[in-house]
């Protein structure tokens, strides 16, 4: 069989590196080999994220870039289109016959080509092909009949059909393993249960044998992927849930660590906390976003609780478990913020202690209903100043954390290893509590668990010496 290469661009979250992956491993079944060299690619696939407009800008500039090099050819490096101008009526009026020998083939996957479908083809008339994110399983066949000259839009929601996807995960130390998808909660600003549709939970044996193939191929570090994975197993009705899963997971023999995201704050279960407590190879880190430290907002938000109930939950979370690092979400610039009400946000992270955030500008997505208070948008500019001292607190809030471990033995992960200008060779690697460390080391011994102790803390990490 002719080899055929393939390049996905990948933006947004983890649960698209994941599906990435799936991608890669589906596609090889038909042929197609990764490059790492888009230009070289017979195939290329943007893996979008909606969730700011920015990411989504993002994309379809990509794709843009992408449209300017088709031409009649394959499997050679491209530079500009060879005869057909990018030019938008020209791709519209072309046949089957034409469209079959133009490449690199385009494909549109992710949370953009799911919410927007069709409406792709006409700002990005080259794309060949838009696969909604509950499509995955389609790819091998859609990508077929693309390289017969057709054009695709397949984005509705069906059923996942696990038992077709495999999978080609990158070489690493960590793989990302979704164990549900969708979201039922419809958060006012977020587009997540329009594009993932509503949650899904993956059949536990399905999981199991992903992480057994997994950890058989080397890795150490499970991460356990999902909009809200507290809501695993509630479509299953048959009492298995995260604890449950955890359990399961726990008790596959070898040394390696589980990690799980996101969770929202009021469906953490005391089991669950139970199970990072008892369980050895489950890790002292929750990933809780808060979104807004005032009452008012959250509601328009609507997040169902209030700073006291989360702070509540956060002292709880670190009452038992010890050194736990919780992390967060902010949005900036809610629709019809005050200053007041921002400067709540500022407080609570500083009140809570929060060991590190993802912060961003609130940005309107189509469909949610905070999109259309039009009337309430705040300037900007005043979005853009807010942001910037939301990022301020972020900073001073994980330096904090992180001087805690001054002096302190902890476990490390080695994820990476590089000899920096200056010839220092340094590894890196991640504590259980999800700190990354960087200790002076000779060799490369990425995959291997070490004890270490930190020496000094920087913003975004700690710095540390083999014992
Ligand atoms: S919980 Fe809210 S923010 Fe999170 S994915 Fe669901 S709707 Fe979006």
């Amino acid at each position: 069989m002719e080899n055929k290469k393939v390049y996905i661009e990948t933006l947004g979250c983890q649960m698209n590196k994941s599906d990435a992956e799936r991608m890669y491993g589906m596609l090889e079944h038909i042929g197609y080999t990764q490059t790492q060299e888009p230009k070289e690619a017979d195939l290329l696939i943007i893996n979008t994220c909606s969730i700011r407009q920015l990411s989504e800008d993002k994309a379809y500039s990509q794709i843009g870039v992408w449209g300017k090099w088709r031409g009649k050819s394959r499997g050679k490096s491209r530079g500009k289109s060879e005869n057909i101008s990018c030019d938008k009526s020209n791709y519209k009026n072309l046949g089957e016959a034409d469209r079959k020998n133009l490449y690199p083939k385009i494909v549109v996957s992710g949370c953009v080509a799911q919410q927007a479908g069709e409406k792709i083809f006409k700002r990005a008339p080259y794309v060949d092909l838009v696969l909604g994110t509950q499509r995955l399983y389609e790819l091998p066949s859609l990508v077929k009949r693309i390289e017969n000259g057709e054009r695709i839009v397949s984005v509705d929601e069906k059923p996942f059909k696990e038992s077709e996807i495999q999978i080609n995960r990158v070489k690493s130390v960590n793989a990302w393993v979704p164990i549900m998808e969708g979201c039922n909660n419809f958060c006012t600003y977020c587009i997540v249960p329009y594009t993932r549709g509503r949650e899904r939970s993956r059949k536990p044996e399905l999981i199991i044998a992903e992480i057994k193939k997994a950890l058989s191929e080397g890795f150490k570090e499970i991460t356990l992927l999902g909009q809200n994975v507290d809501s695993y197993g509630k479509d299953l009705d048959n009492g298995q849930n995260l604890a449950w899963l955890l359990k399961q997971i726990n008790a596959i023999e070898g040394k390696f660590r589980i990690r799980f995201v996101t969770n929202y704050p009021t469906d953490i279960t005391d089991e669950v906390i139970d199970t990072v407590i008892e369980l050895d190879k489950v890790c002292e880190y929750f990933h809780i976003p808060m979104q807004s430290g005032d009452d008012y907002i959250l509601k328009k938000m609507n997040r169902r609780y209030d700073y006291a109930t989360y702070k509540r939950i956060c002292d709880h979370i670190r009452s038992r478990i010890k050194d736990v690092t919780i992390t967060s979400d902010f949005i900036a610039g809610f629709p019809g913020e005050t200053e007041e009400q921002f400067q709540n946000t500022l407080n609570a992270m500083t009140e809570l202690e929060l060991d590190y955030s993802n912060t961003a500008a609130y940005s309107p997505r189509e469909k949610t209903v905070a999109a259309k208070w039009t009337d309430l948008y705040i300037p900007e500019d005043v979005k853009t100043e807010r942001l910037a001292r939301l990022n301020e607190h972020n900073r001073e809030c994980c330096l904090k954390s992180n001087q805690k471990y001054i002096g302190q033995e902890m476990e490390v992960l080695v994820e990476n290893f590089e000899i920096r200008k200056n010839g220092n060779k340094v590894i890196t690697g991640r504590t259980r509590n999800n700190k990354i460390v960087h200790i002076p080391y000779e060799k490369d011994i990425t995959g291997e668990f070490i004890n270490v102790k930190i020496t000094n803390a920087k913003t975004w990490y700690l710095n540390g010496e083999l014992i």
